[in-house]
């Protein structure tokens, strides 16, 4: 565990990983690594053989029956309210020119309305799809009959041995449930220290490889560590990608307790009012992070007779952006929206003692 905390310690955004590092986690991913967690131990999840007598035309039951749980059929979202399944065509970007501050922003979501209490949350997952873990995601999001957006790694998509082809399988599945799926480039390189060329080939090569297991072009796109320079957003902008970032995030490739981590997206989502949630769909421990999130955002739904009452709805991305588009935040950046949240907090809590007002602030 903690070779692996160590190959992936400058994970989402916690800072730069060298080159090295990104190409040492592009070799380690795998069941190896995943079998170092704790939490996969906890889950008591079957062994899960990837090899298939038939050459993959199915993935292995044993890949299918990832979570613990017992194994009830549960309807597709898009088998019982086919209106559910969101438009897969590219629609309005909000951000033609792909600038990243812009997309930081947008990424918060909309301006919510004065004494409304919905709060709009979208699930994001990176860096899979992974045989091992994918499917007990899928089979989350269907139970609770909600699309989220898979942000793809082309690396697991591209072969021909059998584990490459189960692995499109997969990817399939995942758009045929009702999901949609964005390139997360190749093998997950930090945009901003490679060559042109190198960018180039990040870019279109994972996105030929999820158009061949799909059989659609990924328009979304997300930078690993969300960045990129303005090499990186001229590509972006010249393939028409919609740059997606997140607002919420778990450190989930860093971090292994899931009560820890449901109870860090829990408060930051209470605390931001919503968001893009971000998780990675290659480790058991964020698939029991989402169990919990999925549950208590349940709990803690919406409701539209109690207009006022703060209260969460999940939505598809599109959803979320075409909200967003309607009432954008009336911020130049994230920055000055962080500023307006602290105020809006400090005038909220209840006048304290000098010393420990101090204390609490950041
Ligand atoms: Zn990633």
């Amino acid at each position: 565990m903690a070779a692996a905390a160590l190959v992936v310690g400058s994970w989402v955004g916690l800072g730069k990983p060298s080159y090295e590092q990104g190409s040492a986690w592009a070799e380690k991913t795998g069941s190896e690594a995943l079998a170092r967690t704790g939490a996969a131990k906890a889950l008591a999840v079957k062994a899960a053989p990837v090899e298939t007598a038939d050459g993959g035309a199915d993935l292995p039951s044993s890949v299918t029956e990832t979570d613990s749980q017992p194994d009830e059929r549960v309807a597709l979202p898009h088998e019982t309210d086919p209106a559910s399944v969101p438009a897969m065509e590219p629609w309005p970007s909000l951000n033609p020119e792909a600038d990243l501050q812009k997309a930081w922003l947008l990424a918060e979501g909309p301006a919510r309305k004065p004494k409304s209490g919905r709060r709009l949350v979208t699930l994001t997952f990176d860096d899979g799809p992974f045989l091992e873990t994918t499917p007990a995601v899928l089979k989350l999001l269907a139970r609770y009959k909600v699309h989220a957006t898979f942000f793809a790694v082309g690396q697991y998509l591209e072969g021909e041995d059998k584990r490459s082809r189960v692995t499109r399988n997969l990817l399939k599945r995942v758009v045929d449930e009702g999901h949609l799926v964005g390139n997360h480039t190749l093998d997950h390189q930090l945009l901003t220290t490679i060559s042109h060329t190198r960018v180039l080939e990040q870019i279109d090569r994972s996105a030929a490889a999820i158009e061949r297991a799909t059989g659609k072009y990924p328009y979304l796109f997300r930078p690993p560590y969300g960045q990129l320079d303005d090499f990186g957003r001229k590509a972006a902008q010249e393939r028409h990608l919609d740059l997606m970032l997140w607002s919420v995030e778990a450190r989930d490739m860093v971090r292994d307790d899931p009560q820890e981590m449901f109870r860090d997206l829990m408060g930051q989502l209470v605390y931001k009012e919503g968001g893009i949630v971000l998780l990675h769909d290659i480790r058991f421990s964020s698939v029991a992070t989402l169990r919990e999130l999925l549950a208590w955002l349940k709990l803690h739904k919406y409701d539209p007779q109690k207009p006022s009452r703060p209260g969460y709805e999940i939505v598809d991305l599109p959803t979320y952006l075409r909200e967003t588009q309607a009432a954008p935040m009336p911020y130049a950046n994230r920055e000055e929206l962080d500023k307006a949240r602290e105020r809006a907090h400090d005038k909220s809590r209840p006048p304290a003692a000098p010393e420990s007002r101090r204390v609490s602030r950041r």
